[in-house]
């Protein structure tokens, strides 16, 4: 709502049935919004614990099973204790029984393999629109049906 009543984006499609008041006027939901520019949010993605979380789709990158938050932890890739740093490179989403297991090992020390290669993600993960198959089916017209999450 910010972004339209800042004229930053268009309304695509809005609901029939929905309407916004204000003091002095009112106007239909939006639906669909168009944004004008992307470019500043697409920069710099902060590196925190939660935006390695949502890159990595709150998925352990070494026994693949999916957990909330509070349930997931970090690891260092390449060890502290080996000169690794902590940055979208070398830090990956892991559940607290595969860190344990893996300590301060090399991923090849502790016979683990990596789900992914870890990168900084071009787009602020949380702002990744991923479609699922019980979406409102009016998103579907502007969504490519190949990056339909499953
Ligand atoms: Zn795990």
């Amino acid at each position: 709502m910010i972004l339209f009543l800042t004229e930053r984006a268009e309304v695509v499609d809005e609901y029939e049935d929905k309407l916004i008041r204000t003091v002095s006027t009112s106007f239909k939901l939006p639906k669909v919004l168009r944004l004008f520019q992307t470019h500043k949010i697409s920069q710099n993605v902060k590196f925190t614990r939660m935006n390695v979380f949502y890159r990595d789709h709150f998925q352990c990158q070494y026994c693949h099973i999916k957990l909330p938050a509070c349930e997931l932890t970090f690891d260092h890739v390449i060890p502290v204790s080996q000169k690794g740093e902590t940055n979208w490179e070398n830090v990956v989403t892991c559940c607290k029984s595969c860190n344990t297991f893996k300590g301060s090992k090399t991923i090849k020390a502790a016979g683990m393999k990596l789900f992914k290669i870890p990168k900084k993600p071009r787009w602020s993960p949380e702002l990744c629109l991923r479609l699922l198959e019980n979406d409102p089916i009016e998103w579907w017209n502007f969504f490519p049906k190949s990056k339909i999450a499953s």
